[in-house]
């Protein structure tokens, strides 16, 4: 089966257009199509048209507003993002985590939009047509079971996007337009911890841009766990928003990827007032260890992922507190 065969493309000349395109049945999405082309040439999905976002004009800009925040429309690549002089001095998390995202030709192609709201993976999941079929498909896509949570009435498929956590330590909200109107959520409302519903947009609704407030005395950093430095996604991941107060930490924000079906802020607010040392690091690395839930749903072991992001965490706060 290759759905490319039977999908036609639509370019929406205005944001009101995409909504009303999007609306209609079968209609899905396209930014870059580094996520998204590879699975439906898997056959994963058989949309009957791709609605090619990056045709609306000036959603690839990238703007310091009038109150100092920063927006990002929806179709800037990450390419862009990483490369953006105003970026890099004032958000260099996020040239950061752009810089991280697959190699430097996906990330020519590859928007912001897109990386936010990219599939969940998993072994069972990302491979061909007659792998699957082979195993009797699962649950996330024409199957009735998971192969990794047996009897599970859920999926759960990895998210492993990088520019979410990093967003969500920055206090960062999307911005939304559908068939009811524009709406802002914060960028973690637009997450459901469910591998196979994955976002909260309803029908016809899309991301339009994701604003960042101005950085206001927080450091904040990005870092990635992978099998190749070159390519490939997080096994885990992990950002940290640091705000240090004399030898206190004056406030500390913490989001993981690549560990559950959504990125995840891990609640650090019992660590704060707190100096960096030895117990407040353990303190820290079990609320970590509380919050994620790694599963087999990739090639490396679910103990080396889980480890991981309770090391990156440790080492980002380290490095932070040392920066401060
Ligand atoms: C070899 C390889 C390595 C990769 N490594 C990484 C990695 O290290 N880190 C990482 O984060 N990703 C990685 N990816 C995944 C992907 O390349 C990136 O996430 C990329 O940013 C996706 O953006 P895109 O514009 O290409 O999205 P697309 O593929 O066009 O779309 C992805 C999904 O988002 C939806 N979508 C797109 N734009 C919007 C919007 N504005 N509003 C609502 N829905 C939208 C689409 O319908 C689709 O479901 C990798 C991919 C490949 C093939
Ligand atoms: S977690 Fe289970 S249902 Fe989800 S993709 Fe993997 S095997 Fe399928």
């Amino acid at each position: 089966m290759n759905a490319l065969h039977e999908v036609g493309t639509r370019r929406p000349a205005t944001v009101e257009e995409a909504v009303r395109t999007l609306a209609e049945s079968g209609a899905q999405a396209l930014a870059g199509g580094t996520d998204l082309l590879p699975n439906l040439r898997r056959g994963l999905g058989t949309p009957r048209v791709l609605v090619d976002l990056t045709a609306v004009p000036a959603l690839d800009a990238i703007a310091v507003q009038a109150d100092g925040s920063l927006r990002i429309g929806a179709a800037a690549t990450l390419a862009a993002l990483a490369a953006d002089a105003a970026v890099r001095t004032g958000w260099p998390v996020l040239a950061k985590a752009a810089g991280l995202v697959a190699g430097p030709t996906h990330r020519e192609a590859a928007t912001i939009g897109g990386n936010l709201c990219q599939d969940t993976r998993c072994v069972f999941y990302n491979q061909s047509e007659w792998w699957r079929a082979g195993n009797g498909y699962c649950l996330k896509y024409l199957g009735d079971k998971c192969h990794v949570v047996v009897k599970s009435d859920r999926c759960y498929a990895t998210y492993h996007g990088d520019l979410a956590p990093a967003l969500m330590v920055l206090d960062a909200s999307v911005e939304i337009a559908g068939p009811a109107g524009a709406r802002t959520l914060p960028v973690a409302g637009l997450f459901v911890e469910d591998g196979a519903r994955r976002l909260t947009l309803a029908p016809g609704e899309w991301v339009t841009g994701v604003v960042a407030p101005p950085a206001g005395g927080w450091m904040a950093d990005y870092a990635k766990a992978r099998v190749r430095e070159s390519v490939d996604f997080a096994l885990a991941g992990a950002a940290v928003a640091l705000r240090r107060d004399g030898d206190r930490i004056g406030a500390l924000r913490v989001a993981i990827t690549g560990t559950n079906s959504a990125p995840l802020v891990v609640p650090a607010d019992s660590v704060v007032g707190r100096s960096w040392d030895a117990e407040t690091a353990q303190v820290l690395t079990k609320l970590v260890h509380t919050t994620s839930h790694v599963l087999a749903t990739t090639v490396a072991s679910v103990g080396y992922r889980r480890r991981m992001a309770q090391a990156l965490v440790r080492r980002l706060v380290d490095d932070l507190w040392t920066r401060a």
